[in-house]
């Protein structure tokens, strides 16, 4: 049985907590120190199944902090290089790709995501820093195994979600399953992990798939309509 080690770099929803301009009164809480409440940087996982290689699961804004405060992530020899090998895309929410800006600096490493979501990023010229010739961009088929740096596999699948916020329109597909948001599972040596982002629902398949994981990671979705 292999085994997987994980470090939950932040747990936020999009905007992280507290927000910057929100003073709910749970917000309020963070904002004067309540030690009832904890100030939390938005979600992002690092996942790794040897210690010394590690994915990433989504890029948020806050990735520099969460890098300086994980030692694990941190560069290990020479003057450059870094431990991160792969960064997994499960949508192209502002909140899951605007910290690959963060990770300019001509560094290698592999972008995996499902079509849809590179296709959304490619049509931000922004998201070019990461040149081609040194960041290699995979693109991964729904519900099939795909192998990943250190011994890690990938497998994504579709969670009924909703497109990206920035791209909504005045209805909203939050149930639809579309390959813009997924869910993914790693696993090593059957070891099994799920990541499940944004879901809308939960479907039969998403059921099976998480009755075999030994831990999941789930987020679920608010949405609300106005006529
Ligand atoms: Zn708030």
């Amino acid at each position: 049985m292999g085994y997987l080690r994980t470090i939950v770099l932040g747990s936020a929803a999009g905007g992280g907590f507290p927000q910057w301009n929100c003073r709910c009164p749970v917000c309020q809480l963070a904002w004067s120190g309540d030690q009832r409440v904890k100030p939390r940087t938005q979600a992002s996982l690092a996942i790794s199944a040897n210690g010394g290689e590690w994915l990433l699961i989504n890029a948020s804004p806050d990735l520099p902090e969460q890098l300086r405060r994980s030692p694990a992530l941190h560069p290990r020899s020479g003057t450059r290089g870094s431990p991160i090998k792969t960064i997994l895309l499960t949508g192209a929410e502002i909140d899951q790709v605007t910290g690959l800006l963060s990770l300019r600096e001509r560094e290698p490493f592999m972008l995996c995501a499902s079509a849809a979501t590179h296709a959304l990023i490619r049509t931000n010229s922004v998201f070019d820093v990461l040149a081609p010739d040194v960041v290699e961009r995979q693109t991964i088929d729904l519900d099939q195994p795909y192998p990943l740096p250190g011994g890690l596999v990938a497998e994504l699948f579709a969670v009924p979600g909703k497109v990206p916020l920035y791209l909504e329109g005045e209805n909203p597909e939050t149930l639809s399953e579309t390959a813009g948001t997924v869910g993914a599972e790693i696993r090593s040596d059957g070891a099994r992990l799920v990541y499940i982002p944004g879901a809308a629902a939960i479907t039969p398949r998403m059921r099976t798939r998480l009755q075999r994981a030994d831990v999941v990671f789930f987020d679920g979705t608010l949405f609300g309509t106005t006529r």
